[in-house]
């Protein structure tokens, strides 16, 4: 099966946790490799979505559409880390020497 990149899977994270994939980094629970997730393998079905390690190919991710409700495992990464969104307005505030 022909893998995309993590990107392809942004609508999906997005619409079903908010979280907006292409700017969080993950680490992956199989080999501890840290990387954007952008950059993990997708693999999308009828169904619902894989997202695999793009270094040892372990399952980081999957995501199950039903009718009824969505079904998210993020049990093979061990943490996504993600600017808050208040972040990007503190490192614009001006230094002030002391
Ligand atoms: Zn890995």
């Amino acid at each position: 099966m022909t893998h995309l990149d993590g990107n392809a899977l942004a609508g999906l994270f997005d619409d079903t946790l908010g979280i907006e994939i292409t700017a969080t980094i993950g680490r992956c629970g199989s080999c501890h490799r840290t990387f954007e997730l952008a950059r993990a393998h997708a693999f999308v079905t009828a169904i619902g979505a894989v997202l695999r390690c793009a270094h040892c190919q372990g399952m980081l991710a999957v995501i199950v559409q039903k009718p009824d409700e969505v079904l998210v495992n993020l049990s093979g990464l061990a943490y996504v880390a993600m600017a808050r969104p208040s972040a990007g307005l503190r490192s614009r505030a001006p230094y002030t020497p002391v």
